[in-house]
């Protein structure tokens, strides 16, 4: 119980870091279908993170914290959360272009 408690707690803190890189300005790339780069943040190196949502492997980056302990790093976080906004920001602009 305790250790499952932990882990939630680790992945809300990866979660925030994630939000963090998008709510500071960062805007991933898109190099291609699937697949983004997350600008480097102070102390990071440049990281591909790919999502596999199709042979529903998952999402992988390649920075330590996903290929070591495997779990999804601040930059699949960050990815996520960009993509859910810009969704969220789409559906707002096709509601207020039927109100006009
Ligand atoms: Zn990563």
């Amino acid at each position: 119980m305790f250790a499952d408690g932990r882990k939630m707690q680790t992945d809300i803190s990866r979660m925030l870091r994630g939000q963090t890189i998008i709510n500071s300005g960062v805007t991933p790339i898109v190099l291609a279908r699937n697949t983004y780069q997350v600008p480097p943040q102070p102390g990071d190196k440049v990281y591909k993170v790919i999502s596999n949502l199709n042979n529903n492997s998952g999402w992988t980056c390649e920075c330590p914290d996903h290929t070591h302990r495997g779990v999804e790093c601040k930059h699949i976080h960050a990815v996520k959360f960009w993509l859910a906004l810009k969704d969220a920001l789409t559906v707002q602009q096709k509601e207020a272009e039927q109100r006009d």
